[in-house]
């Protein structure tokens, strides 16, 4: 792997196919696959192949690939659909803000009416 795993990290081992996930989209350095707990008819996440453990480190690695990342939730968005109704990406960043697993991800929320603000 020319990436940076993790160990015991939930979101590289679904990388590594050691546990399994529904996977809709893939480039060459990102993955995406569907939410277990979906909070919409479309709830993917997205995520770098490599480890990094949230939105500021992954934009702090400088090599595009923070833009591959937006560049294939896009594409998610296309192929479910929800491109044109409208649709929500959002990275929690930080226990603060939610975020559960420290392996960046970006939610695909699309489907349904989303609420502004999100609570
Ligand atoms: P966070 O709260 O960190 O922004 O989001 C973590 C997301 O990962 C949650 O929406 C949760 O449902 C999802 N998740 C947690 N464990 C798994 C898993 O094993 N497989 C998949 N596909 N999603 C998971
Ligand atoms: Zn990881």
């Amino acid at each position: 792997k020319v990436w940076h795993v993790e160990t015991d990290c939930l979101f590289c081992k679904i990388v590594a196919k050691e546990i399994p996930a529904t996977i809709v989209y893939e480039t060459e350095r990102t993955l995406a696959f569907r939410d277990i707990n979906p909070q919409a008819p479309t709830h993917v996440l997205v995520i770098p192949k490599g480890h990094y453990r949230d939105a500021a480190a992954l934009a702090a690695a400088d090599d595009g690939l923070a833009d591959e990342v937006i560049k294939t939730a896009h594409a998610v968005a296309v192929q479910e659909g929800v491109h044109e109704s409208g649709y929500r990406l959002v990275f929690n960043t930080g226990p603060g803000a939610g975020q559960t697993v420290f392996h960046v991800h970006a939610h695909v929320l699309g489907g349904r009416d989303l609420g502004w603000p999100p609570g």
